[in-house]
């Protein structure tokens, strides 16, 4: 089965202080250095060491995609990995990769590149539901009470029980991706996830499968802290691989 994986990682992380684009690894949340590796690199090596995935494609600001592929050389990847232009929301870098698969691919997983902790045990269970379904995602349920408020007053409580906060990867069958990002396109519609496009096409029902708290996507500088704990934890046992 071919399965495509397709990592955007072309944002410039406003949201951790430094907008300014700097090409020396440290500013932007995916080029953090995690003991001496970019963020990005990790997630990329969990997804080689997957034995679903046959290729990977990583959205990068133009700017980025000459150094990051020199650092890729020197990794010596033993799948293809390959490099492509981004665009200004997360949407268009994921259509970007999208454009660039082969009509091949069964299955394409799209995982924010800032979230290197996923675990191999929820990939295979995300895979082999996508694989028999066609959509699935990685979600975990809230432990927080969630409100929909209107400046600053609740205007309702939901329910806890039937919401799921989601994470990457989300997985879905080739052709009813491109469709979803189709339509979207058509429409204008944005989404901040591959799902929300995907269930508006009410064409299939996306299936979630359970996430971790290991997954967190890196976003703000006290993430970082908790990043070097889930590194320090992964050296010392290293989990089997598929
Ligand atoms: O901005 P957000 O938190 O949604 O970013 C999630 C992922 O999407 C990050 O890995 C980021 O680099 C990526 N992204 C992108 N292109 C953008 C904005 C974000 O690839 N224009």
């Amino acid at each position: 089965m071919k399965v495509t994986v397709i990592l955007p990682a072309a944002g410039l992380g406003t949201r951790m202080g430094r907008a300014a684009p700097e090409k020396d690894g440290t500013s932007r949340k995916q080029f953090m250095l995690l003991d001496g590796s970019p963020i990005l690199l990790y997630t990329i090596r969990k997804f080689v060491s997957s034995a679903w995935v046959s290729e990977i494609v990583v959205a990068l600001r133009a700017d980025d995609i000459n150094w990051v592929g020199e650092l890729l050389k020197h990794e010596g990847f033993a799948k293809p990995v390959r490099l492509v232009e981004g665009g200004d929301s997360r949407q268009q870098s994921v259509e970007n990769a999208l454009a660039t698969l082969s009509p091949e691919t069964e299955l394409v997983a799209v995982h924010d590149a800032v979230r290197p902790f996923i675990e191999h045990a929820i990939l295979d269970k995300v895979f082999n539901e996508a694989a028999e379904t066609g959509a699935a995602i990685v979600g975990i349920v809230p432990v927080d009470t969630v409100k929909q408020i209107q400046r600053n007053k609740v205007r309702t409580t939901i329910p806890r029980e039937r919401l799921i906060l989601t994470q990457t990867p989300q997985v879905f069958r080739y052709d009813l991706l491109r469709k979803a990002f189709d339509k979207a396109r058509e429409d204008g519609f944005t989404g901040t996830d591959e799902s929300s496009l995907v269930e508006r096409l009410e064409q299939v029902e996306v299936s979630v499968v359970a996430g971790s708290d290991r997954n967190i996507k890196i976003t703000k500088p006290s993430d970082m802290d908790l990043a070097r704990h889930f590194l320090a934890d992964e050296t010392a046992a290293p989990k089997a691989e598929p």
